[in-house]
């Protein structure tokens, strides 16, 4: 980068640059290609500009200001005229040049933002529950912003240096073909020094990250419980600070070396800047005794002027190839993320389903379902084995859902219930194509969701999470995101079913508060009933409810509920239900348990079955039709006893 050719890349992760990538990253210019050779032809001119005023110091000396009868002060006034121009004019330029290639710049980073953001947009949800956040993050971000420097510092310093290197050394030549050689002769020196300090800096420079590396690592394991607790149990606190203090002394004498490598580079190349003129004086010195050739102050002095121009660009172009190569691996890691496959897309069968025309029957026919794989990964046709052997030859349950069969009429209120892990969550996720099944079919009214346009599956379906995820917005627009044509009115209407209107109007600023993340404060209930209102006004023929565990006060909770009850209405909706209203409410109530589904019937039913429901149904609500209890078990309202699965 312009400025720091000096700076080495301390673990140099290269790989060498492909026709393929690069080929690709010319592509993205493309758009921009009348300004990308505009910043190439204002560099050409302000670089080439740049060996003019050494020139005119030439005419100066030789021509205006020595010359016999005193100076020539008409020709002086031009020079000096044009000594003044020549850098206005480059400063100006160089001005239009940034500008222009700013503009290239953050309109390609602008572009792959976008494109990035929509990819990612469209990602599965897998994708995200295993890759860090802050990883994607750090692609939009860093590496996208990564590419402003290429163009504006390393495109643009790879031209500028070449093209002040062709125009300085012709330069050096017109004036004096001798001095030129001296010159250039001193550059093998220039590359091997820098090569040399280089390469011994970068190794320095690897030895001491594993240093660190290795350091942080003792750190951690004899500094944690365990560690300290391990080594005061075996009475090795001497023999571990003793091993620390040794790598510590390695690291300071890595990074002393480091610092001087550095610094005898530095004093080397000041060293040669200055001396390199007091050789040009000498070998001028043997110009002029054999003969001259025509050389004279001006030449020079012009001629120093111009040697010093000469080094940065080298050493800048000696870096180029590390360079490139960084630049290639900013660009090959967002086309990583580019590139990625949707694994969830619409099928080639895929159609539109108007919503209004839905009746909202759900139906899960033989569901298999496993998340470390995606779907294509999974034979279809192989038989399906519930479990493998594990490496310690344990059998590993493999699939969530193992052969879920559930039917839930038009309509019809389905509660599922059953042990936390029994896949509760995973079936709704299911629905809306959040994850697509390995084996088996999720159909809404005898249509395979995958041949459902993944934007009407969008439309039929509503959601309301455990979590109210709000964003830093107004309440209207939080609640608008249901549905951005919404009127006031219905907005209102929507807020009132969900008993949440009296208490908006509360706010400070009515609808207009701005809640969410670092927003007004609501509590528990209240983004409940939020999120209960964004699904009013989103109206979805199939809702999907998880119902918040963490439990509210009894007021908050009725309300919940009362606005529950209507939303419910006129529906399908499938609850993870951990209310006994909403189970006892339920038409059919489905019960999991590892991955499968294992009793359903109504609530009067399952307690007579006297299976897992009557025993979760026991811990969770003593209660209800529950008319006494013994220790062995519960006696029902009908009279039946239900044993204690355990007893
Ligand atoms: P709970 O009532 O505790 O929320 P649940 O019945 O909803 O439980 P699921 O969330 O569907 O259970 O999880 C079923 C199983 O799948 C669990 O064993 C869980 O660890 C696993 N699981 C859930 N999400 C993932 C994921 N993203 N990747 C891998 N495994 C997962």
């Amino acid at each position: 980068m312009r400025g720091h050719f000096f700076h080495f890349e301390a673990d140099a992760d290269l790989r060498p640059v492909t026709r393929a990538s690069l080929r690709r990253v010319v592509s993205i210019f493309r758009p921009y290609r009348r300004r990308v050779v505009g910043v190439g032809l204002l560099i050409l001119v302000t670089s080439g500009l740049g060996v003019i005023n050494p020139l005119l110091i030439k005419v100066a000396f030789d021509d205006a200001l020595f010359v016999p009868g005193g100076p020539r002060m008409a020709l002086l006034y031009v020079v000096v005229a044009l000594m003044v121009a020549v850098p206005v004019i480059s400063g100006l330029l160089g001005i239009w040049q940034t500008y222009l290639s700013n503009i290239v710049g953050q309109r390609v980073m602008q572009d792959l933002r976008n494109s990035l953001y929509a990819h990612l947009q469209r990602m599965q949800l897998r994708f995200f529950t295993s890759t860090r956040t802050g990883e994607i993050q750090s692609r939009l971000s860093n590496d996208v912003g990564g590419v402003q420097s290429v163009v504006t510092d390393t495109a643009s310093g790879v031209l500028s240096s070449l093209v002040i290197v062709i125009s300085t050394v012709v330069a050096m030549l017109l004036l004096s073909w001798q001095l030129t050689l001296l010159s250039l002769g001193t550059l093998p020196f220039f590359f091997w020094l820098t090569q040399r300090v280089g390469r011994a800096r970068r190794e320095v420079a690897a030895v001491t990250q594993r240093s660190m590396a290795d350091l942080s690592a003792i750190t951690e394991e004899t500094l944690s419980v365990s560690g300290i607790l391990l080594s005061k149990a075996f009475g090795r606190q001497r023999h571990e600070t003793e091993r620390f203090r040794r790598e510590n002394e390695r690291l300071a004498g890595l990074q002393i070396r480091q610092q001087m490598i550095g610094r005898s580079f530095f004093a080397t190349i000041q060293i040669f800047f200055s001396i390199t003129p007091a050789l040009v004086y000498l070998v001028a010195g043997f110009v002029l005794q054999g003969g001259g050739g025509g050389l004279t102050a001006g030449d020079i002095v012009a001629f120093t002027t111009l040697q010093s121009r000469l080094f940065f660009p080298i050493g800048q172009m000696l870096q180029v190839s590390v360079e490139v190569q960084s630049a290639m691996a900013l660009f090959e890691r967002i086309f990583e993320y580019l590139d990625m496959p949707h694994e969830i897309t619409d099928g080639p069968g895929a159609r539109r389903v108007d919503p209004a025309g839905v009746r909202g029957e759900v139906r899960l026919r033989d569901v298999w379902f496993r998340y470390d794989r995606p779907p294509e990964e999974v034979d279809g046709r192989a038989p399906v084995s519930p479990a493998e052997d594990g490496d310690d030859g344990r059998q590993r349950r493999l699939w969530t859902l193992e052969g879920v069969d559930l039917e839930v009429a038009p309509g019809q209120l389905a509660a599922l219930v059953g042990p936390s892990g029994a896949g509760k969550t995973t079936v709704t996720y299911l629905i809306p194509r959040f994850y697509d099944v390995q084996r088996g079919s999720v159909e809404i009214d005898g249509i395979d969701v995958r041949d459902i346009a993944l934007e009407s599956l969008g439309e039929i379906i509503g959601m309301v999470t455990q979590e109210t995820y709000l964003f830093h917005s107004s309440v209207r627009e939080n609640l608008l995101y249901g549905n951005p044509d919404a009127t006031d009115e219905q907005l209102e209407a929507a807020a009132r079913a969900a008993f949440i209107h009296d208490r908006i109007m509360e706010l400070p600023e009515g609808y207009d508060t701005v809640v969410g993340e670092r927003g007004y404060k609501m509590s528990g209930g209240e983004k409940q009933r939020l999120a209960i209102a964004r699904v009013v006004l989103k109206d979805p023929r199939i809702l999907i409810l998880d119902e918040a565990t963490s439990s509210l006060d009894s007021t908050s909770e009725r309300l919940v509920q009362e606005a529950l009850q209507p939303l419910m209405e006129g529906r399908t909706t499938i609850a993870i239900a951990h209310r006994l209203s909403t189970i006892l409410a339920a038409d059919v109530i489905f019960v999991m348990d590892r991955g499968r589904i294992v009793e359903q019937g109504s609530h009067e039913e399952l307690l007579e079955h006297g299976g897992l429901y009557a025993h979760l149904y026991l811990q969770q609500f003593k209660g209800g039709t529950i008319e006494a209890e013994t220790a062995d078990g519960v006696v029902l309202s009908s009279g039946r006893v239900v044993p204690r699965p355990n007893a």
